[in-house]
């Protein structure tokens, strides 16, 4: 799959590099095909140029609009070459082949940025030459595009190391950039529009390359407008793809509640029947049992209060049992891989609850992106998808933990690494027992966990809160033994924490001293 470079179309508005291109071609025995301003530069550094109105047999005409868009280029771009009516279809024409292409593009970012005038924008669309990298790279199974100068020395080494000719995976990776590189020039003049005719600056601002699926009634806020999109291109179900089956039009809250919800209960994809119950994106009960009513229970007794108005994800089809106890209380939205007719039939009762289904819980541990808007930018990081099993965990006190607490460390854990930071979890025998989310200091997260325990214990006339004999789990390092001894304080008898603290040794010898057993995980689950 290795192409010979015979005849190369270059075609640059930038001409940075170009000399020492076109020399490295003209080295190999490349025919160099270029446009006016290109051909010419390419001349003045003394090489031998074939003008592009030569092969179409017209001149460059209307201010350059018009100066490659032509058969003769495109046919020579496009042509399968393993393709006998191709083939044919080229020889009858005299069409030769063009295996390299050589193209940037107007600078309309700059123009923008300098502050032209509209006809001064609008000459910088380039057309001819966004058409000419489509066909190259849609045809890169033959041809060579490269769009950026600083690609040039690599393209020079391809050849240098190939004997003048292209590999495929070289090529395909060229391709790639190619259409990244067309597609973000058609944001530009797209956001541009947006702004210069004063238009809605929604959705067409969206920098991100999306469909939209719908627009919702307002955002986070009744004065904040919004809508649903899915990305262009491959990704999973979840929340987005998700089947309403009943009640009121999901609002941006409960989209975004929702899916907090599922990705906590696809944690247990595949696990005992576990229920999630989320408010304001963050867990506020999570419990496994041998069945979802029984699990729905005990999540529900982590706190009641917060619960009321909450979303709810399980991670396997509902029951009728289950559906008519969360129906007994308030519940905005239902999440579920799938429910069963009497499940159905219990939630239709409830005319504004918005149920939900899924079919199969994604992924936990899928790759994705976040993005997060900034002023002025964006920031892109791809999705805390790192995971540890029993096997990671380092045991750092005196006592080991035993086999429930090692169970219930990663139970916290799981849950905790869903909690906004600080994030402190309470579990024991698979269920949340008080969690403490987005303080400012773990401390705090700590004492409010504690304290939402000893609410329940009082509620429902436990002897003790369930925080006695429960496993504590610290989404990053404690940085001080304070954290920890609150905690302790609570009943905890296992801690699970990343470590790495610089006073991991003061933590460790508070953690003896109170007989608890800790394990470090070495990854932290920051989530802001
Ligand atoms: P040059 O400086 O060689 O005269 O022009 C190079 C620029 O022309 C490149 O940015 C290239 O993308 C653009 N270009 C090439 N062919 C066409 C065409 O047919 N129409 C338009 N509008 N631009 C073209």
């Amino acid at each position: 799959n290795a192409v010979t470079i015979r005849r190369a179309l270059l075609s640059v508005s930038d001409k940075t590099g170009l000399a020492e291109l076109g020399q490295a071609l003209a080295a190999c025995g490349v025919e160099l095909v270029s446009t006016g301003g290109t051909a010419k530069a390419l001349r003045d550094a003394g090489l031998t140029v074939r003008d592009v109105s030569d092969l179409t047999g017209f001149p460059e005409m209307m201010d350059g609009r018009v100066k490659t868009l032509h058969p003769m280029v495109h046919g020579g771009l496009l042509a399968v070459r393993d393709n006998p009516e191709h083939a044919d279809a080229m020889e009858a024409h005299g069409i030769g082949a063009i295996d390299l292409v050589v193209v940037n593009l107007y600078p309309f970012e700059a123009t923008v940025a300098k502050g032209a005038g509209r006809e001064e924008v609008i000459e910088n669309i380039d057309i001819g030459g966004p058409s000419m990298v489509r066909s190259a790279a849609k045809n890169h199974a033959f041809v060579t595009i490269v769009t950026d100068p600083a690609d040039y020395p690599a393209l020079i080494g391809e050849l240098a190391a190939n004997d003048g000719a292209t590999g495929f995976e070289f090529r395909r990776k060229m391709a790639s950039r190619a259409f990244s590189a067309t597609a973000a020039y058609d944001a530009m003049i797209s956001q541009w529009f947006a702004f210069a005719d004063q238009q809605e600056l929604f959705p067409e601002m969206l920098s991100v390359n999306g469909r939209r699926v719908t627009e919702l009634r307002y955002g986070e806020n009744p004065h904040q407008r919004a809508a649903l999109y899915t990305p262009v291109g491959p990704h999973g179900r979840g929340i987005a793809q998700a089947r309403q089956v009943q009640g009121k039009e999901l609002s941006y809250n409960n989209y975004a509640d929702a899916d907090a919800a599922l990705e906590l209960a696809a944690e247990f994809r595949g696990g005992d029947p576990a229920v999630v119950i989320v408010k304001h994106a963050n867990p506020c009960g999570v419990a496994q049992a041998a069945t979802l009513r029984e699990a729905w229970e005990s999540a529900l007794a982590c706190d009641d209060v917060s619960a009321f108005g909450g979303i709810v994800a399980v991670n396997r089809p509902l029951d009728e049992a289950t559906a008519q106890a969360i129906c007994a209380i308030f519940t905005e939205v239902v999440v579920a891989p799938d429910a069963d007719e009497g499940a159905l039939a219990a939630f239709a009762k409830k005319k504004n609850l918005r149920l939900l289904l899924t079919g199969d819980l994604p992924d936990p541990r899928r790759a994705g992106l976040s993005v997060k808007p900034i002023t002025g930018g964006l920031l892109v990081q791809g999705r805390d998808n790192g995971a540890i099993t029993q096997a990671d965990l380092r045991v750092v006190t005196k006592r080991a933990p035993t086999a429930q607490e090692l169970n219930d460390c990663m139970f916290a854990w799981t849950v905790a690494r869903h909690v906004k930071s600080n994030a402190i979890v309470y579990a024991r025998d698979g269920a949340t027992a008080g969690i403490g989310a987005g303080q400012m200091n773990r401390r705090d997260s700590s004492r409010i966990a504690a304290m939402k325990a000893a609410e329940a214990a009082e509620k429902f006339g436990w002897d003790t809160p369930r925080t006695k004999g429960s496993a504590v789990a610290s989404d990053a390092f404690f940085p001080f033994a304070d954290g920890l001894l609150a905690a302790a304080e609570a009943g905890a008898t296992a801690v699970i924490q990343p470590g790495g603290s610089i006073r991991d040794d003061e933590v460790i010898a508070a953690a003896d001293d109170a007989g608890l057993a800790m394990v470090f995980t070495g990854i932290r689950h920051f989530r802001h």
